[in-house]
C-alpha cells in the first residue's frame, strides 16, 4: 500500500511553496483530514495501524482520541479492532475526558492521532487517561511528521518528540519535510513565488 499517494490522490498531501505556523517554509503540507474525507480511505488506512498492533500483540481495551484531530482516526481505528472509542477534548486549555466516559482501573487505552508531529496533544490525552486510572499502553497515528520514532521505521527520534521511547509508537508512513528558515528557503531564491498558508486558499 503506497500511503503516500493515497495522501497525494485525496489532496491531503500538497505540494506547493507553504508558510507554516511556525514560520518556516516547505514544499509541502500535510492536510491529514482529507485523506479521512472518504470513509472508505479511513476504514483502509485504520485496518493498516490495526494489522501492525494485533502483530504487534500489544493488548488493548479502549482507543482514545484527543479531539478533534484524532477523532476520525481514533473511532476508525477502534472499529478495525473491535474495542471502545473514547475521546478527551480541551477544556479551558486542559485535555479532558467528560460526556460520561469512564475508564476502569487498569484499563488499557491506545491513544490515536490522525497525525502525529511532537506527539503533544497526544501526551495530554495519555495524561487524562492515567489521571482517571487508566493505562496507556502505547500512540497510533496514520501518518507521522518523522519528529517522534514510529515502530518498524528506521528513523530515530528528535528532540522535539514528546512521545515517551518506552511505548510502541504505530504509524504508517513518515512525512518527513524539509523546512527553511524564510530568510534561507530554496523555494524563495527560486522565485516559487510568495509562501502560502495552507488554510488561505479555502483549503
Ligand atoms: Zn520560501
Amino acid at each position: 500500500m503506497n500511503i503516500k499517494q493515497i495522501y497525494k490522490d485525496a489532496n491531503a498531501l500538497l505540494e506547493g511553496h507553504f508558510l507554516l505556523s511556525s514560520g518556516n517554509h516547505s514544499g509541502f503540507y500535510l492536510q491529514s483530514a482529507k485523506v479521512l474525507e472518504d470513509p472508505k480511505t479511513a476504514k483502509l488506512l485504520a485496518e493498516a495501524v490495526a494489522k501492525q498492533i494485533m502483530e504487534n500483540g500489544l493488548q488493548v481495551d479502549t482507543v482514545c482520541a484527543p479531539a478533534l484531530g484524532g477523532l476520525i482516526a481514533g473511532f476508525a481505528l477502534a472499529t478495525a479492532l473491535d474495542k471502545r472509542s473514547i475521546f478527551a477534548e480541551r477544556v479551558d486549555g486542559t485535555m479532558t475526558i467528560r460526556r460520561g466516559f469512564e475508564i476502569k482501573p487498569g484499563e488499557k487505552v491506545i491513544i490515536c492521532e490522525d497525525i502525529i508531529t511532537t506527539g503533544g496533544s497526544a501526551m495530554e490525552a495519555a495524561t487524562a487517561v492515567e489521571a482517571m486510572g487508566g493505562e496507556v499502553v502505547g500512540f497510533a497515528a496514520l501518518a507521522n511528521r518523522g519528529f517522534c520514532k514510529r515502530q518498524n521505521s528506521d528513523t530515530t527520534s528528535t528532540p522535539n518528540c514528546k512521545l515517551p521511547q518506552d511505548k510502541p509508537f504505530f504509524a504508517l508512513e513518515d512525512f518527513t519535510f524539509e523546512m527553511y528558515d524564510p530568510a534561507d528557503c530554496p523555494l524563495c531564491k527560486a522565485g516559487k513565488g510568495k509562501a502560502v498558508k495552507p488554510g488561505s486558499r479555502g483549503n
